[in-house]
């Protein structure tokens, strides 16, 4: 059995201080590859010194839809740079945000474009946060679509009619723990529409540990073996036989 998480953030500080540990009990639980996701200049650095640390560990560089703010032309010209690294094997993560608002509209959408055409001229793949946001994330992409290489929406929060959506686009889906939440049917439900072959599994962490183990505060890389089960059941397959697919999905979207 051999998962990956396709969307962590290791460099965090709740992840880095004893990150041995925290991969070592990943790989006991079946979990042994890992997507580091940037979200700034200096997370996205951090991302790329660890890939190069490890095996089997591959980065991404981006700018999180918080920041769009922030970012200026010249951080824009060092991530284009950035994704020419060897180990970075998409861009993101990146999208619209209408939940936090931390940057107006305005900026998130032009700052996602920017990184839309950074992605495009490196034929990369794209991780896509978008929250509550739906219809202009899918506008913006509609832009791209002919362009990019593969897109997944993260940590996807959506109804199944808009997962159905996302895979006549032919983007990917990717799940946190949510589906393992007694209140989120509608995760699960959404999941049960999206084909194995356009399926990721991801924790997000150190946000977020999937049920029954939400107490613990720092969410890691061990815990997803409870989110594949849960999705396994819902597609009604074992957990050998999910992990072999989807880890197919995963190493073909990313290219590893
Ligand atoms: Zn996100
Ligand atoms: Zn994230």
């Amino acid at each position: 059995m051999s998962l990956i998480d396709s969307h962590a953030h290791l460099t965090f500080p709740e992840l880095q201080e004893d990150l041995d540990s925290v991969l070592s009990r990943s790989r006991d639980a079946g979990v042994d590859g890992w997507i580091t996701v940037g979200t700034d200049t200096d997370n996205n650095l951090k991302a790329i010194a660890l890939a190069n640390r490890h095996d089997d560990i591959w980065a991404t560089v981006g700018f999180h839809p918080h920041y769009a703010k922030d970012v200026s032309a010249k951080d824009l010209d060092v991530m284009a740079d950035q994704v020419k690294d060897s180990k970075v094997v998409a861009v993101g993560e990146i999208g619209l945000d209408y939940h936090y608002n931390h940057s107006s509209v305005q900026d998130q959408h032009r700052i996602f474009k920017a990184q839309l055409d950074i992605a495009t001229k490196a034929n990369k793949a794209v991780i896509v946060h978008s929250r509550e946001a739906f219809d202009d994330t899918i506008e913006i992409l509609d832009k791209y679509k002919d362009k990019l290489n593969h897109v997944v929406i993260h940590c996807f929060s959506g109804t199944p009619e808009q997962a159905k959506l996302v895979i006549d686009k032919g983007y990917y889906i990717s799940f946190t723990g949510v589906v393992t939440f007694k209140n989120a049917q509608l995760a699960r439900d959404a999941a049960a529409v999206v084909p194995l072959e356009r399926l990721m599994v991801e924790t997000d962490c150190p946000y977020m540990s999937p049920a029954p183990m939400r107490k613990q505060k720092i969410n890691e890389p061990a815990l997803m073996i409870h989110t594949a089960k849960k999705l396994a059941e819902i597609h009604d397959i074992d957990l050998d036989r999910f992990s072999d697919i989807v880890g197919n999905t995963t190493r073909e979207f990313f290219s590893i």
